[in-house]
């Protein structure tokens, strides 16, 4: 039964479109809903009127039913190009054929104008505020125009000025009222929007330098490798880590030190291609995840950070900051993210081990393990 429900809301509701948490398939949901509602109502009314109703009112039925069919040409243009603006219009243009219409031959018996109160919902629903006050405006304009023509000769002589005043006042409290609603969610939803885009964005950035934190390259890198296995494409990825950062800690300050972080950030984001993805691995730790890269481009692209921080100045730090650099490649021997990981982790240990301020490749066939005279005990 669920699956049943599903499927009727699948096809009718959403327009056969495929689902997404976005503001397009809310209206896209309640456009579609509008219309089929409207269509229905109308076909019901369109039979009551030809065969229920006593005193023969055909002509309302055969408006009643070419409305009907101008929202059925709004619902399956939308099934068919998926174009919501324009189904929109289409339904609020048949429905205004039919309000007018209905007036035309109707006036007020009955009370028909109450039927009125409709165009106003339905336009800014399905159009926004800003198209919707449009319609609604032009609407309300013909029909006080009708209804002006109509005193003295509308329900026997019984429509007068005063009906028309308090036509044309409510219509315009019933605007305003659903005008600023409408207004008032779009931008509720907006600053919904926003504060969720902000909130990714935090969850991905690094506070201090402003690049991916770990969660982020690690959901980058997975992505990535998943994409060089596909298409038979390079990956590499650096690891790097600045050198005595301790020292610099201990001499110059915490706040400094911060402010190296900061400044290595941006010498890395402003020598790399837009492709390239970087990352703060953790303390003085950086990454690089550089797509369709091998082993050399990586190298020649460390090198030349290397030597940029090196030369660079650093306020209040007279010393120059190094950097020492692993790099590894993507392949089928190492096809996780842990492998890769671990052997640019491998190579920068190497750098460390032979004097810091270099860059080192992870070689598989060359041996990582800490020779004993590496060692500093
Ligand atoms: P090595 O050359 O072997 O990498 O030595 P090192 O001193 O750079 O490495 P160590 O791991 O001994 O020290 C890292 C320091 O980085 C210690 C820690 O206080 C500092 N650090 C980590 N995160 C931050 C941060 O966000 N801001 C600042 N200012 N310092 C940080
Ligand atoms: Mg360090
Ligand atoms: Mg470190």
């Amino acid at each position: 039964m669920n699956s049943f429900f599903r499927s009727i809301y699948n096809n009718l509701l959403s327009a056969n479109q495929p689902y997404s948490n976005s503001q397009r398939y809310r209206r896209l949901v309640i456009v579609n809903s509008m219309l089929y509602l409207v269509c229905v109502i109308l076909l019901i009314f369109s039979f009551l009127h030809f065969f229920v109703f006593a005193n023969g009112q055909q002509n309302i039925a055969l408006v009643d039913f070419l409305c009907a069919l101008g929202m059925l040409v709004a619902i399956l243009d939308l099934r068919r190009s998926g174009n919501i603006d324009r189904a929109a219009f289409i339904g609020s243009i048949s429905l205004i054929v039919l309000l007018l219409a209905f007036v035309q031959l109707n006036q007020n018996n009955s009370f028909g104008l109450i039927w009125v109160i409709f165009l106003p919902i339905f336009a800014i629903w399905v159009n926004g505020s800003k198209l919707g006050l449009q319609i609604t405006i032009t609407f309300y304009l013909i029909l006080f125009v009708m209804a002006y023509q109509g005193i003295g000769v509308w329900q026997n002589g019984e429509w007068d000025s005063t009906s028309l005043f308090r036509l044309i006042i409510s219509s315009i409290i019933l605007t305003i009222i659903i005008y600023s609603n409408e207004v008032s969610i779009t931008k509720a939803k907006e600053k919904e929007r926003d504060a969720r885009n902000e909130l990714e964005k935090l969850s991905c950035l690094d506070e201090l330098t402003q690049i991916a934190n770990r969660r982020e390259i690690n959901n980058i890198l997975s992505k990535e490798i998943n994409r060089a296995k596909r298409y038979g494409h390079k990956l590499s990825f650096i690891l790097f880590d600045i050198d005595d950062f301790k020292q610099i800690n201990d001499v110059y300050g915490h706040i400094s030190g911060d402010h190296v972080l900061q400044k290595i950030s941006e010498i890395v984001k402003s020598n790399i291609r837009q492709t390239d993805n970087p990352g703060r691995w953790g303390g003085e730790e950086f990454c690089l995840i550089l797509p369709e890269e091998d082993l050399q481009s990586g190298q020649r692209l460390a090198e030349k950070l290397r030597k940029i921080i090196e030369i660079s100045k650093f306020d209040s730090i007279p010393n120059s900051i190094t950097c020492s650099f692993g790099i590894a490649e993507w392949n089928e021997k190492t096809p996780s993210v842990d492998d890769l990981i671990n052997n640019a982790d491998k190579a920068l240990y190497r750098a460390k081990r032979l004097g810091k301020n270099r860059v080192v490749n992870y070689k598989p066939e060359q041996s990582f393990i800490i020779e004993s005279n590496e060692l500093v005990l």
